[in-house]
């Protein structure tokens, strides 16, 4: 089984991945918790080379080969053999991210970005994608007031962060049996709640 939390900055996805990952643990489930960019050794040196938003940094379609490389290895050397021996993945981030960051974010072509990504993946797409769903203003409010720096994410304008946060809420839309849509405003505990409910629909037994 494999689960993917969506959503922009600041919208709680690693607390709920890791109250999900706790819950099924204590159901005896072998639960791999994984992310993007730069879960693997390779993914950390992408992770370094994506998120540079200097001048030297990635031009879009660079920035968009580098998360696509990324994911290729990630799904080859983590999410593939996981999900081989019967583990249940959860990814903090995915396919979704790249439609909505580098697609509509970047106003790269959608079309294209999501048949990269297919290339990347060989197909492989998440049993149930939970998207956060969070006012960009707000999630941002959330970084900064953690202590991060918010100085990459800043230099993107509101605009940028809008359209990312649209693109999810559009994909959701088009194919709401493998979307939870969640407002990240709620509670982190009412939210885990959500989402372990729902995915008693997916579970192996
Ligand atoms: O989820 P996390 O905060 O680790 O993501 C790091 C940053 O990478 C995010 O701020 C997001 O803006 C960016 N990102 C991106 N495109 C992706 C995935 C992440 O621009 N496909």
């Amino acid at each position: 089984l494999f689960v993917v939390f969506e959503g922009g900055e600041g919208a709680g996805k690693s607390t709920q991945l890791t109250l999900l990952a706790e819950a099924l643990r204590e159901q005896g489930q072998d639960v791999v918790v994984t992310r993007e960019p730069g879960a693997t050794p390779l993914g950390g040196r992408i992770r370094g080379l994506v998120l540079d938003h200097s001048e030297d940094g990635p031009s879009p379609r660079a920035e968009a080969l580098l998360y696509a490389a990324d994911r290729a290895h990630h799904v080859a050397t983590v999410v593939r053999p996981a999900l081989a021996r019967g583990a249940v993945v959860i990814s903090d981030r995915y396919v979704d991210s790249s439609l909505a960051y580098q697609g509509a974010g970047r106003t790269l072509p959608v079309q294209e970005i999501s048949w990269l990504s297919s290339w990347a993946t060989g197909g492989l797409k998440p049993d149930l994608v939970v998207l956060l769903d969070v006012d960009p203003g707000v999630g941002l409010g959330r970084v900064s007031a953690r202590g991060a720096g918010t100085d990459r994410l800043e230099s993107e304008s509101k605009a940028f962060h809008d359209r990312v946060r649209y693109a999810f809420l559009d994909l959701a839309a088009a194919d709401p049996k493998r979307y939870l849509v969640l407002d990240a405003a709620r509670p982190a505990e009412e939210l885990a709640g959500m989402v372990t409910a729902r995915l008693v629909d997916v579970l192996p037994a």
